[in-house]
């Protein structure tokens, strides 16, 4: 359902992707952890086109696109495929909970303003946030603003749901509701990719974790092997480091 292949990225000499290829069936949950600089933001802003691969082709669902030909009516169906949630969840500040939901379904989906609405309503409910339909960014708690990002993305009819390190702006009160309402996506066999510096959370929640690191695929394999018998030295570095204090 999701096909990566020799994707590469370059920004002027440096090469932050290096000929990445993997894939994601339908309702699986890859994790992408890994040290910073690595590229993690990279390969997930090629995926939705925020940034524009070097090389290599991306299929998600029924669209394939090939880096170095695609035009820009297969770019737009690609972006159509997959939603974002942002690390700092570039909502518009101008915009109510309810509209920053709806915006995509109007202006990108072309759907009805009443049909949206409902949907909107149905969403925000799911994510705890019924009651905060009408405040502003500004008037809502950081988690509060994350989570009406998840809604958003969670409204798009795309394939899978990209987040972006979603708990690593918030202060420490609010990441276990964001978590939370990832989980609960979860239980619904939403497919997600999620780069995340949440261990624990990788742990219980992924089918599979990926290991990037110098923008390359060190290793990829289920929880259990990543982070109790990784294969790879480095990946095993890593994960000592990283999971420090809490085995
Ligand atoms: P990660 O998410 O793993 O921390 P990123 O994908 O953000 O890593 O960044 C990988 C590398 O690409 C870093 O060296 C970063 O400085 C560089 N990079 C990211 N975006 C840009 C950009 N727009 N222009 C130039 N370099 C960039
Ligand atoms: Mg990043």
């Amino acid at each position: 359902m999701i096909k990566v292949q020799n994707l590469t990225k370059t920004f002027g000499d440096l090469t932050v992707l290096k000929s990445i290829s993997f894939e994601l069936q339908p309702s699986e949950i890859v994790a992408i952890i890994g040290p910073s600089g690595t590229g993690k933001s990279t390969l997930l802003r090629c995926l939705n086109y925020l940034e524009t691969p070097t090389s290599g082709t991306i299929q998600i669902g029924s669209v394939a696109v090939e880096a170095e030909k695609a035009t820009g009516k297969e770019i737009t169906n690609l972006r159509k495929q997959s939603s974002f949630v942002f690390q700092n969840y570039s909502l518009f500040a101008n915009k109510t909970a309810l509209e920053n939901v709806t915006e995509s379904l109007i202006t990108v989906w072309k759907e009805p303003k009443l049909a949206s609405i409902k949907k909107a309503d149905d969403i925000l409910a799911q994510v705890g946030l019924a009651d905060k339909r009408d405040q502003y960014p500004s008037q809502l708690s950081g988690g509060q603003q994350q989570r009406v990002g998840i809604a958003r993305a969670m409204a798009c009819k795309g394939e899978v749901i990209l987040f972006d390190e979603p708990t690593s702006a918030l202060d420490p009160e609010w990441v276990d509701e964001v978590l939370a309402v990832i989980k609960q996506l979860a239980e619904q066999k939403q497919t997600m990719i999620i780069v995340t510096h949440e261990m624990q959370f990788a742990r219980e929640v992924a089918d599979r974790v990926i290991f990037m690191e110098g923008g390359n695929i060190v290793e990829q394999g289920p929880p259990s092997q990543i982070f109790e018998n990784p294969q790879n030295q480095r990946t095993k570095e890593f994960v000592a480091r990283s999971t420090k204090g809490f085995n």
